[in-house]
């Protein structure tokens, strides 16, 4: 009788899976439709340059993390030579970024770690291992959580399936009812990525963090959420609540 119960427990949450990975891709088409033909990967670095650009993009805008970026490579010219120089200069050359003071001996901290553990400064290795382990290794490093081993592989040239999670998508997820709040945006990496089809290639994973990203940057703002111009206010009760609200 118990396992009875218990199979009819198991059957309902799969069928409650199913139901949101069939809402996910619905709200990914709708959005495609908006944003899809303007998603092109933007760089074609490898890992460790995209590693640490992920790291100065924290809580940064991305015109300053791209100019904290460009002062690490014209002031020092190779990884190497900023791992091996005094903090003070790395700071500087990071200041665009937010919080440098933090972030100019966390860079140096991982550039060491990488050296010691692989015997080189390189992430190149990373592409010769499969996904789900090469992030893992990456979160052994110092601040490097879900969203910055996701995207760290799916931007760089290993252009591997990977579903890096941003503020932005993770307000619009919860908006839409797809994940609770409470689960925090580094569980909601792998949640989301598992609710997206398996046979999604690597670039309609990356498209779909794209698709909800620009969408929470354009539309479903933190403050003021522009729900009747929005394309998914169909699907979205929180949407028709707040719009219910202003009538
Ligand atoms: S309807 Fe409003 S709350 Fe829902 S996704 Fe659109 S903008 Fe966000």
């Amino acid at each position: 009788m118990k396992q009875v119960r218990h199979d009819g427990c198991i059957l309902s949450m799969l069928t409650i899976i199913a139901d949101k990975a069939e809402f996910v891709l619905e709200v990914h088409h709708h959005l495609f439709q908006v944003y899809g033909s303007k998603i092109r990967y933007l760089y074609k670095r490898d890992p460790l340059s995209e590693l640490l650009d992920t790291i100065l993009s924290q809580r940064t805008k991305n015109r300053d993390s791209a100019q904290a970026f460009t002062n690490l490579i014209e002031r020092f010219g190779t990884w190497e030579k900023v791992r091996d120089a005094p903090v003070e200069a790395v700071l500087q050359a990071i200041k665009p970024s937010t919080w440098p003071e933090q972030k100019a001996p966390r860079l140096q901290q991982i550039l060491k770690l990488i050296t010691e553990r692989h015997g080189k400064l390189s992430l190149d290795f990373l592409a010769e291992m499969n996904v789900s382990d090469a992030r893992e290794w990456l979160e052994k490093l110092p601040g490097v959580g879900p969203k910055s081993s996701a995207a760290t592989l799916s931007f760089s040239n290993m252009r591997a399936r990977a579903l890096p999670v941003d503020s932005h998508h993770f307000r619009v997820a919860i908006r839409l009812g797809i994940i609770d709040a409470k689960i925090g945006e580094g569980k909601a990496n792998r949640v989301l990525e598992n609710l997206l089809p398996a046979s999604f290639t690597a670039k309609e994973v990356f498209d779909n963090h794209q698709v909800m990203m620009r969408h929470g940057q354009q539309v479903c703002f933190y403050y003021n959420p522009e729900c009747t111009k929005c394309v998914l206010l169909d699907l979205c009760t929180t949407g028709q609540g707040l719009v219910n609200i202003k009538v």
